[in-house]
């Protein structure tokens, strides 16, 4: 599970926007990319992204 600390810490690496957690996934809350978390750790990777 991603800490609520760490989530606030991140940013949408397309777009700077503040994420969320959605289920299993991180979601930008600006431009709705989906990242997926991987063994507990955020992949914010802009190529790892799904629309
Ligand atoms: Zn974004």
């Amino acid at each position: 599970m991603i800490d609520a600390k760490l989530l606030a810490l991140l940013a949408c690496p397309a777009c700077q926007g503040d994420v969320g957690l959605q289920g299993e996934k991180i979601v930008c809350r600006q431009c709705g990319r989906k990242y997926p978390i991987l063994d507990g750790i955020p992949v914010l990777l802009v190529d790892s992204a799904e629309k």
